[in-house]
């Protein structure tokens, strides 16, 4: 049986987020039009709304509503260290820790020369013009531990080395809380190569 040609086209678009399924698609889209109209009308506004205001931080590229986000326009940030992130979602779980006072870049990926993403599409440019600011002395290269990320943050460090800038990589090995057993021969491995000192 075929979908009206309206409901056909809310479930598509919703088949097109990451994680959802034809089945999902088509329960989400049914309860939005059944028993969740407020709800869906509200989405669609939000929705709208959203897409208008919000865009990208001039200087970091993180998603902003305005010239500047809220990190590059406080005044209490440390402007000696920029930590570089793939991901508007690795900015807010670094802000989370809590153990970051410096500021951002954000690539809005990795490099992917097969989906055509290179250095122009991570703003490259716009991070070295960053780094000629006399007061950046550190960058910190927090890009997923993938070969991807592995990639983009190499490129990233040649950038900053030619600049004669103190180059560091966020530590990556045991997990907190976890057991060595159940850890993965990839990440011990890096774990061991990493060790340090106990003080
Ligand atoms: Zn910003």
């Amino acid at each position: 049986m075929k979908h009206p040609p309206s409901l056909a086209r809310l479930i598509d678009a919703l088949h097109a987020l990451p994680g959802i399924g034809p089945k999902t698609a088509q329960r989400l889209a049914f309860r939005l039009l059944q028993d969740e109209r407020a709800v869906a009308q509200e989405l669609s506004r939000a929705m709208d709304h959203a897409l208008a205001s919000v865009g990208r931080c001039r200087r970091c590229r993180m998603l902003a509503e305005g010239e500047l986000c809220p990190l590059c326009d406080s005044a209490s940030r440390d402007d000696s260290q920029i930590c570089v992130v793939e991901s508007p979602a690795d900015v807010i779980a670094v802000e989370n820790s809590g153990a970051y006072r410096g500021r951002y870049f954000v690539l809005m990926g990795h490099l992917s020369p097969l989906d055509g993403i290179g250095p122009a599409e991570l703003g490259l440019h716009e991070l070295a013009l960053l780094l000629q600011d006399e007061r950046v002395r550190e960058v910190i290269l927090a890009t997923n531990s993938t070969v991807e990320g592995e990639a983009t943050a190499h490129v990233v460090s040649e950038m900053a080395r030619a600049r004669g800038l103190a180059v560091t990589r966020i530590a990556q090995g045991v997990p907190m809380g976890g057991e060595l057993e159940y850890v993965d021969g990839g990440t011990l491995a890096h774990a061991l190569a990493g060790r340090q000192n106990v003080r």
